[in-house]
């Protein structure tokens, strides 16, 4: 088994993404597999060195311990996404040589006027500019984002955690951004090529990318790969139902360190709160790998305390 995390450094680690690394490393650890650290910086306006540091300090800090990844190293480096452009740029060669690339040309406010009609659905493009000549083509004077074409095909695959899940591509999918106007590549190539390049065969990450997977399914085919397995796993939201993210200045690990929480206690609350143990306490990093059980993840969201610093200290020995 080889499974991976895949943080993106836009900012501190925190408590979303340690429990979806925490879930990540269980169950590579329980399987006795490779954990893979992958870095996803290619939202370059975003990602800061300072926070791809901090990352790495606050997993080691946590204990979930990696195998592969850009500080040890290993056969499929490097696992900084910034430095496999390469690799991204021979993806897009092969699907422009099998005619599946277009330039786009569409304006941001036309495409959300055929956009998605309700808040939280995939917003499906509706191949504008995949009908245009070329001449009409030369005519626009404008840097195009590249889309790819895809085909009124079917996915079927079966999430770990969610189920049987079907996605139509061109119906419910759309023809998707591979490289943005502004030159970077978009998340769909750059995670498909490196989940199959790096082969993985275990992808665990957040409920909100199950939208995406069909579209990687059928990505990481035409690249001649075997997808993974799929675990889609419920998000961590706050008393009143919102997602708990970076953005919202979620708490990070590293306050809740100078606050003097331990690890454990951070580790054994998310367990704790997603039902994977059973009793309120402190269960040490190898206790939480003997006992948790990943099969009792449930298509529900996680709720966790208001208070988060003070529920987790509830589980410091006393
Ligand atoms: N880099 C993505 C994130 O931090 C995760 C991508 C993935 O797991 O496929 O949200």
């Amino acid at each position: 088994m080889r499974g991976r995390f895949a943080p993106s450094p836009t900012g501190y680690l925190h408590l979303g993404n340690v429990w979806t690394a925490l879930l990540c490393w269980l169950q590579v650890r329980q399987a006795a597999g490779t954990l893979v650290l992958r870095i996803e910086d290619i939202d370059e306006q975003r990602s800061k060195k300072i926070f791809r540091e901090a990352l790495l300090e606050d997993l080691s800090w946590l204990g979930l311990q990696w195998d592969e990844g850009p500080d040890v190293g290993g056969p499929c480096r490097p696992y900084i996404q910034q430095q496999r452009y390469g690799c991204y740029e021979e993806a897009l060669d092969q699907l422009r040589q099998q005619h599946l690339l277009y330039p786009c040309y569409c304006s941001r406010s036309r495409l959300q006027a055929v956009g998605a009609p309700h808040a939280g659905e995939l917003s499906v493009y509706d191949g504008h500019c995949y009908h245009l000549t070329d001449s009409q083509r030369q005519a626009i004077h404008k840097v195009p984002s590249w889309r790819v074409h895809v085909p009124r095909e079917t996915i079927v695959f079966t999430d770990g955690i969610c189920g049987m899940q079907q996605a139509c591509l061109s119906a419910d999918c759309g023809d998707f951004v591979v490289r943005r106007a502004d030159g970077m590549y978009a998340y769909q190539l750059a995670v498909s090529v490196d989940d199959g390049a790096m082969g993985i065969t275990h992808v665990l990450r957040g409920r909100d990318l199950l939208s995406s997977t069909a579209r990687q399914i059928w990505l990481l085919r035409l690249f001649g790969y075997v997808p993974p397995a799929y675990f889609h796993v419920p998000m961590l939201v706050d008393p009143a139902g919102n997602r708990l993210s970076k953005r919202q200045h979620g708490i990070t690990v590293r306050q809740l360190r100078t606050q003097g929480v331990t690890a454990e206690a951070i580790l054994s609350y998310l367990a704790w709160c997603g039902r994977l143990v059973s009793e309120r306490r402190v269960y040490t990093l190898s206790e939480l790998v003997d006992t948790c059980d990943l099969t009792r993840l449930g298509a529900a969201d996680i709720v966790v305390h208001d208070d988060i610093s003070r529920a987790i200290g509830d589980f410091l020995p006393h």
